[in-house]
């Protein structure tokens, strides 16, 4: 059972942290917010980057490091996702993002490394939206999911 706890089925996001975690609360009635959507594990990595604490302010080095390499594992996610598909802007577009991460050092954390991350994340959203429009979906919103996550003092840049 104690396995059941450590991560959500249908987003994988660990519950120790994550949104969903109300999900798995002995009795609730919520549902993981994802659930039941093409490309759940997607939309919530991006989310968890979209809504997290190295958008911050106040985000030490820390949060960004790990933010920096929640970045890339998320865009080797959305490259395997791409595998399947023939969607060469999409393509191009993971290029551009995994590119706009590379030129980060992520031992900086200054304000251009932070610029590049969030160029990286924004092309990570291009290719989920791409992807969904295959499927004949709407894009993706992360604002629709921003009630489960601690958004207060997020700063909310404008996506590319
Ligand atoms: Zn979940």
């Amino acid at each position: 059972m104690p396995t059941r706890q450590l991560q959500c089925e249908t987003c994988k996001a660990e519950l120790e942290y994550e949104a969903c975690k109300a999900a798995f609360v002995p009795g609730a009635k919520i549902a993981c917010p994802y659930l039941g959507m093409a490309y759940a594990e997607l939309r919530a990595g991006h989310d968890r980057l979209y809504f997290g604490k190295w958008r911050r302010m106040d985000a030490d080095l820390l949060e960004i490091r790990r933010a920096y390499h929640q970045i890339e594992l998320h865009l080797g996610a959305i490259k395997h996702s791409l595998e399947s598909t023939d969607l060469p802007a999409a393509r191009r577009d993971l290029e551009k993002g995994i590119n706009a991460l590379h030129a980060v050092d992520p031992r900086d954390g200054g304000p251009e490394a932070l610029r590049d991350m969030d160029h990286a994340l924004s092309y990570a959203h291009r290719v989920i939206d791409d992807l969904l429009s295959e499927m004949g979906l709407p894009g993706h919103t992360p604002m629709d999911f921003a009630e489960w996550y601690d958004t207060e003092e997020v700063p909310f840049r404008e996506e590319l």
